[in-house]
């Protein structure tokens, strides 16, 4: 989604939107660390204004996102809505930082041209959105070690036998002496 400088004005203008998600779900499966995908559109609520050269971003995003679980390796869906705020300034007239914005308030970018390109944002908003590691639960039991078996729907019969069962009946016998 790009926007004329020009249609930025100092009074706040709100605007929804969807953004496609193809790229970001390219961008999502690249390096397989980060296991998510978007089947469906991205959501924006933005409001933007301007106070003077910087142009200011804030809104809420709202996705559906799929994640394969890092332990059990179950494909779950949640919902994302993630609140957002950044800054642009025109490249040119970067120099040092606002002194009326601290680096948690909002994220500081740059501008070039005539137009501001939404995209990137929020896709990497979306990124910062989701969890470093997936997990369907953070209770997820994951995978038998040993069967493959996946332990949210019930123990696996490796667990029935404790590994040591042996060692534990020769230390009784130890023991009796
Ligand atoms: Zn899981
Ligand atoms: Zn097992």
């Amino acid at each position: 989604m790009k926007i004329a400088i020009d249609d930025i004005k100092a009074s706040p203008k709100e605007l929804s939107y969807v953004e496609e998600v193809e790229e970001l779900n390219t961008r999502l499966g690249r390096g397989g660390a980060r296991d998510y995908r978007l089947p469906t559109g991205l959501t924006v609520d933005v409001t933007h204004y301007r106070a003077g050269l910087e142009v200011f971003f804030h809104g809420v995003l709202h996705a559906q996102v799929l994640g394969s679980c890092a332990r059990c390796l179950e494909e779950y869906a949640f919902g994302l809505d993630y609140p957002f705020a950044f800054v642009l300034m025109p490249r040119v007239a970067a120099g040092p930082r606002p002194t009326t914005l601290s680096e948690e308030d909002m994220a500081l970018s740059y501008y070039e041209g005539d137009e501001i390109d939404l995209t990137p944002l929020v896709h990497e908003q979306t990124m910062l959105a989701l969890p470093t590691r997936p997990l369907c639960r953070e209770t997820c039991r994951g995978l038998c070690s040993r069967c493959g078996a996946n332990l949210n729907a019930g123990p696996c019969d490796c667990q029935e036998v404790p590994a040591d069962g042996r060692l534990a009946v020769l230390h009784a016998l130890v023991r009796g002496k």
